[in-house]
């Protein structure tokens, strides 16, 4: 089958004729129909130091997909040949503290797909079965395709209290941009928006936010729209050190900051001023909650109120790797998808 991979320790993917995955008892074989295109592939491909300590060539890049089963293995019973599905990448052990105290999203055993081993850049991926997520008919392959982000962005608002709340969201990448479409569909009161870039700033306008503003100019609409006081809600999805710091200093006292973007490097803190005295909740978000979830973004699109396909902006062949890439790193695409099969 044609896959992408990344075949040695260096920058790029290589388009290769490797062998179909075998699948074990517990698992099942999905012809890869869509699959999404992440920062994370963007560090595997550029071979930066986070994938030199992380990833072992070679192997199948890819985590964000959806498709077709085309077959199961004898020990599985909830999926069926032609079944439409999308599947949680993280695979967990089930068996430790976490995982058995409903916490399986923090498994410290967890292996990701496309990272860990062999990923959906490809025409077919094995994965467990329990792992699967079945897909509404009326789920395109596309959406089915970036439940992984799309769930990032679940997990992040709505382990906050969003109903009637006035939200921050520092940073409108893929995941940022989902936020505020999730937030407007929870009743948010007002959602305002802040990005460095024009781009996405309209794509944020188009998901339902109120304000789009430059970081230069959050405090003032912040401090208009909520008495002076700051918002009830912080969604940080950018890792950028200021706009980590202007999370905290827009949140309201008591207020709560939900951090999903990852700084690149360690950065400081005042302990004191930015959180113990305000009095607020910082709240660090690991991938999507199993499965907890799932059924709250497979709800959410089922009732018609989120719709995140804006979003999707560009979608490319597996033979278009390199511009994909480029795409991503130009900062001018919402969420970038292959069209595999
Ligand atoms: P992205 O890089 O496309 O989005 C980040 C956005 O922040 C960009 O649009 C950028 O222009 C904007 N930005 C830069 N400086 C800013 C500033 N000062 N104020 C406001 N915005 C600013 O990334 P994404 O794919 O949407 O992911 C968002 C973040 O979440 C990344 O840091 C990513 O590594 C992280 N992430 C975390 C998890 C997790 O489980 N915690 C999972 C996936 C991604
Ligand atoms: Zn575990």
């Amino acid at each position: 089958m044609k896959a992408l991979v990344k075949e040695t320790a260096g920058p790029g993917f290589k388009l290769k004729d490797v062998p179909e995955p075998k699948i074990r008892d517990d698992e099942v074989l999905i012809r890869v129909r869509c699959a999404g295109v992440c920062g994370t592939d963007v560090h595997i491909y550029e071979w930066d130091e986070w994938a030199r300590g992380r990833v072992k060539p070679p192997i199948v890049v890819g985590h964000e997909f959806a498709g077709e089963v085309v077959a199961v293995g004898s020990l599985v019973r909830d999926v069926s040949e032609g079944d439409r599905v999308t599947a949680e990448g993280h695979i967990v052990d089930g068996r430790c503290l976490l995982c058995r105290t409903g916490n399986a999203h923090v498994c410290p055993h967890t292996r990701i797909i496309g990272v860990d081993r062999d990923g959906c850049f490809a025409e077919y991926i094995a994965m467990p079965a329990v792992n699967v997520w079945q897909l509404d008919d009326n789920v395109s392959f596309e959406v089915g395709g970036i439940h992984d982000p799309m769930g990032n962005a679940f997990h992040t608002a709505l382990t906050a209290v969003i109903p009637g709340a006035t939200v921050l969201v520092t940073g409108c990448g893929p995941i940022g941009l989902f936020a505020i479409g999730i937030c407007n569909a929870a009743g948010a009161s007002r959602i305002i928006a802040s990005d460095v870039n024009d781009t996405r700033l309209e794509l944020a306008r188009r998901m339902g936010a109120d304000d789009t503003v430059k970081p230069h100019e959050a405090e003032a609409v912040v401090k208009r729209h909520t008495a002076g006081l700051g918002v009830d809600v912080v969604l940080e999805m950018s890792g950028v050190p200021s706009a980590i710091h202007q999370a905290f200093a827009l949140v309201r006292v008591g207020g709560r900051v939900q951090m999903l973007g990852i700084p690149a490097t360690p950065m400081e803190v005042n302990f004191a001023t930015e959180v113990i005295f305000k009095g607020i909740t910082i709240y660090g978000v690991v991938g999507r909650r199993m499965y907890d979830t799932w059924h709250q973004m497979t709800r959410f699109l089922r009732s018609g109120e989120f719709d995140p396909t804006p979003v999707i902006t560009h979608r490319f062949p597996l033979e278009d790797a390199d511009e994909a890439i480029h795409a991503i790193k130009s900062g001018e695409a919402g969420k970038v998808i292959f069209e595999v099969s």
